[in-house]
């Protein structure tokens, strides 16, 4: 392994599969300490960065505050992340993400961004900082808001229109 491979390692598969297995990496290649609250880690110590990038250039930068998992119980990573004036949840999946990388050296998660899917009810891309919901049929993929007002006024999904509706607790369900 070259000197450059050893500093950045790639966590990509690791942020899609669970947050568990992120902080396993950040343990690994840094002192953090951490307290597990529910599936949530709060870093004690802000001292990881993360960097969301496109095509090789930065466009968002802060603070780790905390590493989650989905609400809605998919598999995937959630960072809380704190910039200058607020507190953003960055959400990287496969339609999202291009590459996780921890650069070791400068103690900052990278992320290359790549809007690749559209949201099925307004067309316009998904961003990383988007809330994403699905259709538990077809996987049709939007906008959480936007599915949700979709479901709420036609009770069924834009995409494959089988019935759906939203339970009390904000799920999506099968009629
Ligand atoms: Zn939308
Ligand atoms: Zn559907």
């Amino acid at each position: 392994m070259s000197p450059k491979e050893a500093t950045r390692i790639d966590i990509t598969e690791a942020t899609f599969k669970d947050p568990l297995e992120v902080i396993k990496n950040l343990s690994a290649n840094f002192n953090i300490s951490y307290t597990k609250v529910i599936q949530t880690y709060v870093m004690e110590d802000r001292i990881i960065d993360l960097v969301l990038e496109k095509e090789g250039s930065a466009y968002f930068k802060g603070k780790i505050v905390w590493i989650g998992n989905r609400k809605d119980d998919t598999e995937g990573t959630i960072f809380c992340v704190q910039t200058d004036s607020d507190l953003k949840k960055i959400n990287p999946t496969a339609e999202n993400t291009e590459k996780v990388i921890l650069d070791k050296k400068k103690a900052i998660v990278r992320i290359s961004t790549e809007a690749k899917a559209k949201c099925s009810v307004c067309g316009k891309n998904i961003e990383i900082f988007d809330d994403v919901a699905g259709c538990p049929l077809c996987e049709a993929k939007a906008h959480k808001d936007h599915l949700f007002d979709w479901i709420k006024m036609k009770n069924s999904c834009p995409v494959c229109k089988k019935r759906l509706s939203l339970s009390s607790t904000g799920q999506i369900i099968i009629d």
